[in-house]
């Protein structure tokens, strides 16, 4: 690896981020933030158009609330964040890129200029969300080479820091439980000798720590309520405040069996205890969640808990003892948390980059990584029953990478000009309750094509994301492929505009 490209990893988590470098050495390490911290609070506190990111925002919560930007994560995927911030709709990824930069300038005052990253996502992300989070390494100035999932991230962490990554000896499934801040993702890999193989991942992007500070939340509120008849949760600074006491405790629920809430609202103050067990209660449902979904993916991976050689626990909220303790029950086998759960994904992704960095200097692979999709890919089609449109699974959701499928079409029309081919993700057979990813057009048919002339619509998705679609109509000599154009949130104008503003250059046109 030339010295000159520090390979730069980066776990962009929802309440909580790290920057981790790879030497070409071979150590690899998280880097300090400017406040000597590890790990950088993933939130965003705005001030005329400014964002101030990290731990002096999180403070800001009890007085500015209106001005911050939590778990901008979760809206990833979305137009704009779920509350407008200064009068202003930001776009998530506008949000993230903010919180890249400071990782980005906090790293750079260390080691200096750099702009080769590799970003991690959740699993469970879908096309969007990923597009999404490259998006945001560009506005912050980035170069971003890959976006890998964080459980294989966190497994290549794990393999290089036990000797085992590249060595052809090794065959284990491992299964990587990632419960953080604001999403959870389960995932069962096969390393395979220097193969990292993803068999199955499931998950929720919308289930993570920070749900189970708002059970505490709701739980203080609510008996306050009834000994007050006054509720914090309706000054967004009183419940930010409430939030973070809460949160607290969680972590201290994590090594101690009781803790205390302060509440104070409207110049009333009440110290409230919880104990460990009355929070395991309140929060049960939530746990239930990932068992179910933690024995569906085994399930989806073909394989029994026998198989299963290791539990990786990743992410902050795997520490809650809850969680250990439900899947040492569920798999019969003592988690594994040797991998630091905050710091493994950045390393991960850091030893991913000096991977991609040594490979495009001419050095053999010493690793692969083979991923599966996520989530199903088909495209919109009308059924001939019911005259509806309905879609039609390409590729279902598990199916390993890179993966080439084709499925036989009709014209619908005498002498049809065009073909419209309109891709969507998902699992429901309604395209209402699918994400529209994009379409691919295919102009120009030859003229008078007769009505229901076969027309073979083919597939290639790639490990990298990049979908090719080709159309092929035997009957009129014609092949098309192309590949296809996903629907973005921001346009290549808006995305540099942003990109020159969040680097504080002058604006061109970022509104
Ligand atoms: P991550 O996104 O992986 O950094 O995870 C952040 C989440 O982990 C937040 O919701 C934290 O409150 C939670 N967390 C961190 N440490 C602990 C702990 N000791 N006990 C319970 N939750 C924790």
């Amino acid at each position: 690896m030339n010295e000159n490209t520090p390979a730069i990893g980066i776990d962009l988590g929802t309440t909580f981020s790290a920057i981790a470098k790879f030497d070409p050495s071979g150590v690899v390490m998280t880097l300090m933030n400017a406040e000597g911290d590890r790990t950088t609070p993933s939130v965003a506190l705005f001030e005329s158009g400014q964002a101030i990111v990290g731990k002096e925002a999180l403070k800001a919560i009890s007085t500015e609330a209106n001005s911050i930007a939590l778990c901008a994560k979760r809206d990833m995927g979305s137009k704009v964040f779920h509350q407008a911030i200064e009068n202003r709709q930001y776009p998530p990824e506008v949000i993230e890129a903010f919180i890249l930069d400071k990782l980005h300038k906090d790293a750079e005052a260390q080691i200096g200029h750099f702009s080769k990253v590799v970003i991690t996502v959740p699993a469970y992300f879908d096309e969007v969300r990923r597009k999404a989070t490259q998006d945001a390494g560009y506005m912050a100035g980035f170069e971003v080479l890959d976006i890998i999932n964080e459980p294989t991230a966190a497994a290549l962490a794990f393999g290089f820091q036990h000797g085992i990554l590249g060595q052809n000896s090794v065959q284990e499934n491992i299964l990587v439980y990632d419960l953080g801040g604001g999403t959870f993702d389960v995932t069962i890999m096969r390393m395979c000798g220097s193969e990292f193989i993803t068999l199955a991942t499931d998950g929720d992007v919308q289930l993570g720590g920070y749900d189970w500070d708002n059970r505490l939340v709701d739980y203080i509120s609510d008996q306050f309520v009834s000994e007050f008849y006054a509720d914090p949760r309706e000054d967004v600074c009183a419940r930010g405040k409430l939030w973070r006491e809460c949160e607290d405790a969680k972590r201290t629920l994590s090594s101690r069996m009781k803790a205390t809430i302060t509440c104070d609202y409207q110049g009333l103050s009440k110290r409230f205890e919880v104990s460990r067990e009355e929070f395991e209660q309140m929060t049960q449902d939530l746990l239930d969640r990932t068992r179910f979904t933690t024995t569906q993916t085994l399930h989806a991976a073909g394989l029994e808990w026998s198989e299963i050689s290791r539990v990786l626990l990743v992410g902050g909220s795997s520490r809650m003892p809850m969680v250990r303790n439900m899947l040492r029950e569920v798999t019969g086998k003592e988690p594994d948390s040797s991998a630091s759960a905050d710091e493994c994904v950045a390393m991960g992704a850091a030893i991913h980059a000096g991977h991609i960095i040594s490979q495009s200097q001419g050095n053999p692979a010493t690793f692969k990584i083979r991923n599966v999709n996520s989530h199903s890919l088909g495209v919109i089609g009308m059924d001939p029953g019911t005259r509806l449109p309905r879609v039609g699974v390409l590729i279902p959701r598990n199916t390993t990478l890179p993966v080439r499928v084709g499925r036989k079409y009709r014209t619908q029309k005498v002498n049809q000009k065009s073909l419209l081919v309109q891709i969507v993700e998902g699992e429901s057979p309604s395209p209402d309750n699918c994400t529209f990813i994009g379409s691919c057009k295919i102009p120009n048919l030859p003229p008078n094509l007769p009505a229901g002339t076969p027309v073979y619509v083919m597939f290639e998705y790639l490990p990298d994301g990049r979908l090719r679609v080709g159309v092929e109509i035997p009957d009129a000599n014609e092949k098309v492929t192309q590949e296809f154009t996903r629907e973005n949130n921001l346009s290549k104008t808006l995305l540099d505009g942003w990109r020159q503003y969040i680097s504080n250059e002058p604006p061109t046109d970022y509104q």
